[in-house]
């Protein structure tokens, strides 16, 4: 609730809220607003660095805590500065983000960044308008943009008409398998199953079904799902058969055959399964986090795209009516 009154009180600075995100131009910077972490906020800045550069964020860091007195938290993202702020109460909402600006813009200049003046998408100069890419609000050229969604629209069109279901589960099997070698790792040399690391099965397994033009709908998450319980099954298993190693006197194949007629029976699944209980938790977080990043169904990522290619703008620093606020002109004018 409190961030749509921040946001709304800049959108008479032409800002605007797309779900969680605000976003606009301020003085030729591209920058967003973004919720983090309860009572703070990200303020992203468009700006094109070097993301290895560890040293920049400190710098930043140092320079706005000289200027404002204030300690902003700063990550660097190679396309976008990002900085951790607060609102309170005490001023309105607009004043305190220009004071936030002010420092931000101030240490930038101090350490020779401009705003980003290139496209996201291509890299190429005059990027004439803005959109949400790959993360942040970015200078970019409408074509590209407009391009770039087009060919989304097609894969997905594409992936309806030709997603395979067959070759999806091979993509999502052999993910599996990849995805339990770090556990069965653990088991066969640590004699130990680390629960957190069985988040990655179905995360790779969801991974192995897109890469394997796998068809991207509700039942892609049913084969992953399916695929991780498999594999929770199979890890017990191994864990059996080293357990009975260590304890008697048996080589592998030994071994192997006992823990077969001791757990593949109704039985001894039911046993496997009621014992499993933090490894189903860590598979659920697995495909919690799959979800978000891998398993998007063509429907989701149609919207997704519809609701990218709503943020497009014209960026204000290349528009013919450029107001005087703007970067370029307010240094051209002081210097
Ligand atoms: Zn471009």
């Amino acid at each position: 609730m409190k961030s749509n009154a921040i946001y709304s009180s800049l959108a008479p600075m032409g800002f605007i809220t797309a779900g969680q995100l605000c976003m606009g131009s301020w003085r030729g910077y591209t920058v967003q607003l973004r919720p983090y972490n309860g009572q703070y906020y990200y303020l992203d800045v468009a700006v094109r660095v070097d993301k290895r550069d560890k040293s920049l964020s400190k710098n930043l860091r140092r320079r706005v805590k000289e200027l404002s007195g204030k300690g902003l938290g700063c990550v660097n993202g190679g396309s976008h500065l990002s900085f951790v702020v607060s609102f309170n109460k005490k001023s309105p909402y607009q004043e305190q983000f220009e004071n936030y600006m002010q420092a931000i813009s101030s240490a930038l200049r101090q350490e020779g960044i401009s705003p980003a003046d290139s496209c996201a998408v291509c890299g190429g100069g005059t990027p004439d308008s803005l959109c949400f890419y790959d993360s942040s609000y970015q200078p970019v050229h409408s074509a590209c943009i407009r391009s770039s969604l087009e060919q989304a629209r097609q894969d997905i069109e594409q992936n309806k008409l030709n997603g395979s279901y067959l070759t999806g589960f091979i993509g999502a099997f052999l993910g599996m398998i990849v995805g339990s070698l770090p556990s069965i790792f653990t088991i066969v040399v640590l004699e130990h199953i680390y629960a957190v690391l069985f988040a990655l099965v179905p995360m790779v397994s969801a991974y192995g079904y897109r890469k394997f033009n796998g068809r991207m709908d509700k039942l892609s998450v049913v084969f992953v799902v399916l695929l991780s319980f498999v594999s929770v099954i199979v890890m017990q298993f191994v864990s059996t058969v080293i357990l009975l190693m260590g304890e008697l006197p048996m080589d592998a194949g030994e071994a192997l055959a006992l823990s077969a007629q001791l757990l593949l029976n109704l039985e001894g699944l039911m046993l496997i399964i009621t014992s499993s209980g933090s490894l189903f938790l860590f598979m659920l977080l697995g495909i919690f986090i799959a979800w978000r990043s891998v398993i998007q169904t063509n429907s989701g990522s149609l919207k997704n795209l519809e609701g990218l290619g709503s943020t497009l703008r014209p960026n204000p620093a290349y528009s013919p009516e450029s107001d005087s606020n703007s970067y370029y002109a307010s240094e051209s004018t002081s210097e």
